[in-house]
């Protein structure tokens, strides 16, 4: 764990979370500002700053979350209609927390896949 990490402290327990799912390696919650009407978060409990570091330290890990955003995106009725898995990665893909996560957003149509 790393103490200064938002969701290592949320996997901790020091910080609230909306959890949706959980297994022994994974963790989904609620997105504190949702861009969509679902937006949850699906991170490995253990701390890699994104997903490439995740799949290359620790494929079967990755392979856990992959299971756990189908999971989600099934539980969460979003099957059907479709939704997006999308894992920001760096500077330039504008990602915030450097702990890795994908992000399952759906309930209503998503527009283009990138803005511009
Ligand atoms: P990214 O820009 O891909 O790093 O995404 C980080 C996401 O974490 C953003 O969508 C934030 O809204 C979300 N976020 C930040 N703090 C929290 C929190 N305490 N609980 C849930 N989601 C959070
Ligand atoms: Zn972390």
């Amino acid at each position: 764990m790393d103490d200064n990490c938002l969701f290592c402290r949320i996997v901790a327990g020091e910080i609230p979370a909306s959890v949706v799912h959980e297994t022994d390696t994974t963790l989904a919650f609620r997105d504190i500002d949702p861009k969509a009407p679902v937006h949850v978060l699906v991170i490995p409990k253990d701390h890699h700053t994104d997903v490439a570091e995740l799949a290359l330290n620790d494929p079967k890990a990755a392979a856990d979350l992959l299971a756990a955003a189908a999971a989600v995106a099934t539980a969460e009725g979003l099957r059907g209609d479709g939704f997006r898995l999308i894992f920001n990665s760096g500077r330039w893909a504008g990602q915030e927390v450097f702990h890795a996560h994908g992000h399952v957003v759906g309930g209503a149509p998503l527009g283009p896949m990138l803005a511009g």
